[in-house]
């Protein structure tokens, strides 16, 4: 096991040509502590657990001590935001530390977030603070344990710097693990500012570096692009189907791999409401849940414009048609799952687009209705969820649907009740739990985040000690606004 001496970094990107980046040394916290870790983004790294207790790791994770082998850097690119293309983006507040290599040959990117100013921060402080860093920690765990890729996290180390946002808060950092922190906003940076040749530099690193399978032939850059508009799709599809919304899907803010990237402003649902806006500066609901599929495509368009010199058009045009079959496709096979239907039968669609309408109708909470569904036996005519609808008789109608098409596959209530329980996740990270344990964070009391982050570890099981997770949010907890700044 590796201590933090002895990481074993490797660090591919900074070999890259310098114009994709400025060197950077981190503006280190004067007084760094840790208030969270992750032992098993640790074990990714081959990192000893025993290391996090060591004040090291605070100074290493806190900006204050360059950890051996690590070549700190801010990456270069641009994106649009909210539709608008901005090209002066780029690491404002966050470093790429290095990349490390782990025993199974995984290379893994270290990234300092909150580390301090770049040259790219414009008139940001090169800052996060605790309360978002709390939010990416516990998000992208989550996610990560609901069988989305997404980045990870691995520790979070606190200090007492004062960051200005709508109010004073606690300046943190975040230590991000990812596959990859390329963005599909190189890509358009390199096209926009008119570089072909060190786009294909990029491009020929990434299909080396991330999608080897893709990198013999003269089609290669075509294969790279098919790639990831079915990661893209992948990825999109199951935030629908987890009731995710991402809250800022910036093309700066899509990885380039198909992970879920750069948490902020998202939310779980907690009633089905299709239209949920969780960025309470998207006033126009850009972002809405029920927009993210279309958006997902939307940005992959914008990632064939900035490839359109390697790929040709018919090429990229025949792609992008195929994103809504790759979506429909993982939705449709999710929503059959999260019902419980093993086979797959025309009239399945309409059942699940019948019960989500009678969830948005009552207002029902999306994860635990999904989640009673699974104690519904397929005789029971009052089973305990009906209870939860108003409009019982609409209700009754669609049970009788469903029991009658559990009934053509001869589902055997128990094996199903299993399997639904494996689809429907018991614990998600509904906002109200994650601001709680931000409040009590900011009080000093860290452990909260401990308790949820192990909680997250387990989204499917019944965790019985922990029941109370489970239920609906109290009525504080609804709605809570979240803000874009971070
Ligand atoms: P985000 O909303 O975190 O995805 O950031 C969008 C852009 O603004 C990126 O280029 C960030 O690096 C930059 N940025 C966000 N917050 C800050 C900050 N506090 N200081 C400097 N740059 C920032
Ligand atoms: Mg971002």
């Amino acid at each position: 096991m590796a201590t933090l001496r002895t990481l074993a970094f490797d660090n591919s990107f900074a070999r890259l040509p310098d114009a994709l980046f400025s060197r950077v040394s981190p503006e280190g916290f004067a007084h760094p502590h840790l208030v969270s870790f992750n032992p098993q983004a640790a074990a990714l790294l081959d990192l000893d657990p025993a290391e996090a207790a060591t004040p090291e790791f605070a100074a290493c994770f806190g900006g204050q001590k360059i950890l051996p082998g690590s070549e700190a850097l801010a990456m270069k690119y641009t994106g649009h935001q909210f539709g608008g293309y901005n090209p002066d983006l780029g690491d404002g507040r966050g470093l790429l530390l290095g990349e490390v290599l782990n025993t199974k040959g995984e290379r893994w990117d270290l990234h300092l977030k909150g580390a301090g100013k770049t040259p790219y921060s414009r008139f940001g402080d090169g800052r996060a603070v605790l309360r978002s860093c709390i939010r990416e920690y516990l998000g992208s765990e989550a996610m990560h344990h609901l069988g989305i890729a997404s980045t990870r996290a691995l520790c979070i180390v606190g200090s007492d710097e004062a960051v200005q946002r709508e109010t004073r808060e606690r300046g943190a950092m975040l230590l991000r693990v990812a596959d990859s922190h390329i963005r599909f906003g190189h890509f358009q940076w390199l096209y926009h500012s008119g570089q072909p040749e060190l786009l294909k530099t990029l491009a020929d690193y990434v299909i080396a570096r991330h999608f080897p399978e893709t990198s013999g032939g003269a089609d290669k850059y075509l294969r790279f692009f098919r790639e990831v508009v079915q990661r893209t799709a992948l990825m999109l599809a199951q935030w629908q189907l987890v009731g995710f919304a991402h809250g800022v899907m910036n093309t700066d803010n899509f990885s380039i791999t198909g992970h879920t990237f750069d948490y902020g402003p998202y939310g779980f649902l907690d009633a089905y409401e299709p239209g949920f806006v969780c960025n309470h500066s998207d006033h126009s609901g850009r972002y809405a849940w029920n927009q993210q599929a279309s958006i997902g495509l939307w940005n992959l368009n914008a990632l064939a414009h900035a490839l359109s010199g390697l790929i040709d058009h018919e090429a990229l045009v025949a792609t992008l048609q195929g994103y809504e079959a790759v979506f429909v496709g993982v939705y449709a096979d999710g929503l059959r799952a999260k019902l419980g239907l093993q086979e797959e039968r025309p009239e399945d669609r309409g059942l699940a687009i019948d019960f989500l309408e009678l969830l948005m109708k009552g207002g029902l909470d999306y994860t635990r209705s999904f989640r009673a569904l699974a104690t519904v036996r397929s005789d029971d005519r009052l089973p305990a969820l009906r209870d939860d609808f108003l409009d019982r008789e609409s209700f009754d109608a669609w049970l009788q649907r469903y029991q009658q098409r559990l009934l053509l596959e001869n589902s055997q209530d128990a094996e199903r009740a299993i399997r639904m329980n494996a689809a429907n996740p018991k614990y998600i990270l509904r906002n109200y739990l994650a601001q709680t344990a931000i409040d009590k964070a900011e009080k000093g009391d860290y452990r909260e985040i401990e308790t949820l982050r192990r909680l997250l570890e387990k989204p499917f099981d019944e965790q019985p000690e922990m029941e109370s997770y489970a239920a609906l949010p109290p009525d504080w907890g609804r709605h809570l606004e979240i803000s874009c700044s971070s």
